[in-house]
């Protein structure tokens, strides 16, 4: 079988201030389906590298290729919204004036029933489905970031990008939901890059763990 890339980056560099480059050319390749860990220390780019493969970013230097279509390269850029990523960031997303299931549902293209039926489904599967009429705020923080990885893969993308997701739970909730997550994103077969500087993460959650120094890829590793 020939396997597919799902994603493709190619020589990209990147600097805030016309000065420093923060990334000094990122090659890396993510096959269909697979689980990828971008793990480095604070400050070696790695929210960088995520936010312009999702298009927070302009990119200015290389090329990034999503299933087959090139969604930025100098001079061609693709916004967000029709790349059909799904994303966790590190801030706190959630709607809070809206219910768990409305922000679940939020992304999802499809008519209301359809959007509602999934919204359940994807409850479920991370086992918050009880709150699904509540608001956000009613919730512990590992039960909102449970909503957060929910909302990212309701829409059925076709990368998803995760930003230290598990960076803020105690280390029992972080456990959990971590395996949670892997067998949710492999039975779905969701192409994922999680983003952390934990390598007990990396190595629970990935099929390939990528170590980033600095602006620069120094190592692949098979999990
Ligand atoms: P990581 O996620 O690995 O901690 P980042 O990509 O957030 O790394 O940051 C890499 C470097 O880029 C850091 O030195 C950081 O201070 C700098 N940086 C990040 N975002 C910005 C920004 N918006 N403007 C200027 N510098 C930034
Ligand atoms: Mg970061």
């Amino acid at each position: 079988m020939v396997e597919k890339k799902a994603l493709s980056v190619s020589n990209v560099k990147h600097t805030y201030d016309n000065n420093d480059f923060i990334l000094k050319g990122v090659d890396l390749t993510v096959k269909e389906g697979e689980i990828v860990s971008l793990l480095g220390p604070s400050g070696s780019g790695k929210t960088t590298l995520l936010r312009l493969i999702a298009g927070l970013e302009k990119l200015r230097f290389g090329s990034i290729n999503i299933k087959g279509t090139e969604v930025a390269n100098v001079g061609n850029f693709i916004p967000t919204h029709k790349r059909n990523v799904g994303l966790v960031v590190q801030e706190k997303v959630l709607f809070p004036h809206i219910t768990v299931l409305k922000n679940v549902i939020f992304g999802i293209k499809a008519n209301k029933n359809e959007k509602i039926t999934r919204g359940m489904e994807i409850l479920k599967l991370f086992k918050i489905d009880q709150y699904a009429n509540n608001y956000p705020s009613k919730l512990s923080s590992g039960e909102q970031q449970r909503v957060a990885i929910a909302r990212a893969i309701a829409p059925n993308p076709r990368i998803l990008l995760m930003d230290e997701p598990f960076g803020n739970l105690d280390e029992t909730l972080r456990i959990e939901l971590r395996l949670e997550t892997k067998k949710i994103i492999k039975e779905n077969n969701i192409t994922s890059i999680i983003v952390t500087h934990d390598i007990e993460d990396a190595k629970t959650i990935s099929d390939k763990i990528i170590k980033i120094e600095n602006g620069k890829i120094i190592e692949e590793m098979i999990n």
